[in-house]
């Protein structure tokens, strides 16, 4: 098991055969990250390089069983063009999204084509692990080169896990996931594969700083730098949910800090409103059914809608201060929050910005890519882990 976030150095070029292989590599991951299938021309123009080269790189892509070209549909005149497709038969990753009571295991091809394959209930131990461990045995096939497992905690230096919710402190994953696992698993915390997600796959595609936030119980996010997560020095940044910027509630958060943006923002504080305990982990349902009450107009419901878009605005506008994104994301809870209150929460954004930035404040979009956002951003980071000159070297 490697820790994610490995950005592999430029490597030296020392011979053309270097050169063509990582150009090869270019062109994969360049088919890969794609929102529409690239032409020859297109890929040309992506990569910087002549279509005479990249004519010889698609052949051997193709004969190596990673590409596939196929002729595009004609739309009248002009010289007929073919499209650089994932080969059929080429590599796949597995992505594992483990949650407070269940797991999703879905397969992903190049390109980003998900099929989920098998979804079961945990008893919330980290037995769980084992349990992601037989279904990747079950579905494996000679395909399949990299596993990524979302996982809904913190996870210091990318070996101990800590999920408050479920009593897990310092799980150590070395122990977890060891010989008998695929040659290749990395993991990575939830929401900050949800935000990359989104950057790969979703709203924030493109974007050069940009943040993106999970709710569910509480909130949980990542600041992304040209679709790079951030990751910090212990692999251990994004907990925004425990900064106190709305502060307000004089409550000491499950963490240790005392009023904590969490408190104020997610499920937990719609059930706090009402006299129910915070569930960390129980009382999603009980949360929902809040939301639709607000929405069919019951006014105490109402109240509790409005106080959670209020706080999370107010924080998102402290943290547009900090770190000036161009956009900000927003899935789960969060998705709903911005259907039934966008106004309330761009007031709020507004009224923490600096008086000088409000005349362009940040975008606050919902995320795109939904409640698989994890799955997706897990695979994204199997296939980061393995597309190299290096693993590619090894199929040609
Ligand atoms: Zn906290």
């Amino acid at each position: 098991m490697t820790p994610t976030g490995v950005t592999p150095a430029m490597p030296q070029m020392k011979t053309s055969a270097d050169l063509r292989v990582h150009n090869q590599t270019r062109l994969l991951r360049a088919v890969h990250d794609a929102d529409q299938p690239l032409t020859r021309a297109s890929a040309a123009r992506v990569l910087g390089i002549g279509r005479n080269t990249i004519a010889a790189l698609v052949g051997e892509l193709e004969t190596a069983g990673l590409l596939h070209e196929v002729p595009a549909a004609t739309t009248g005149r002009g010289r007929p063009t073919t499209l650089l497709l994932p080969h059929p038969r080429g590599p796949v990753a597995f992505a594992a999204d483990i949650r407070e009571d269940s797991w999703t295991l879905a397969q992903i091809e190049l390109g980003g084509r998900l099929t989920g394959l098998e979804t079961g209930e945990h008893d919330r131990t980290p037995a769980v692990f084992d349990d992601i461990r037989r279904a990747t045995r079950r579905h494996a096939t000679d395909r399949l080169v990299s596993l990524g497992i979302a996982l809904a905690g913190p996870i210091l230096d990318g070996r101990r896990l800590h999920i408050s919710h479920l009593g897990w402190d310092e799980v150590d994953l070395y122990e977890q996931i060891g010989d008998d696992w695929p040659p290749t698993v990395v993991v990575d915390n939830d929401a900050r594969l949800a935000g990359l997600a989104e950057a790969r796959r979703g709203a924030l595609r493109g974007a050069g700083t940009a943040l993106h936030f999970h709710i569910d119980f509480d909130i949980g996010g990542t600041l992304l730098l040209g679709g790079h997560t951030q990751r910090g020095a212990h692999n251990i940044a994004g907990e925004f949910g425990h900064m106190p910027l709305t502060g307000g509630s004089g409550l000491r958060c499950m963490c240790g800090v005392q009023g904590c943006w969490s408190l104020d923002v997610g499920t937990n504080a719609l059930l706090r409103r009402f006299g129910r305990e915070p569930g960390y982990g129980a009382g999603r349902q009980l949360g929902r059914e809040i939301l639709a009450r607000a929405e069919a107009g019951e006014a105490e419901a109402g109240r509790a809608v409005d106080d959670n878009a209020v706080a999370l605005g107010r924080g998102l506008g402290a943290l547009a201060n900090a770190l000036d994104p161009e956009a900000i994301t927003l899935s789960g809870l969060g998705v709903e929050l911005i259907r039934l209150r966008r106004d309330l929460i761009e007031h709020a954004c507004a009224e923490g910005l600096m008086e000088f930035r409000r005349a362009q404040p940040p975008r606050i979009l919902a995320g795109t890519v939904g409640e698989a956002g994890p799955l997706r951003g897990a695979a994204e980071t199997a296939f980061d882990a393995v597309l190299s000159a290096g693993w590619l070297r090894g199929r040609i």
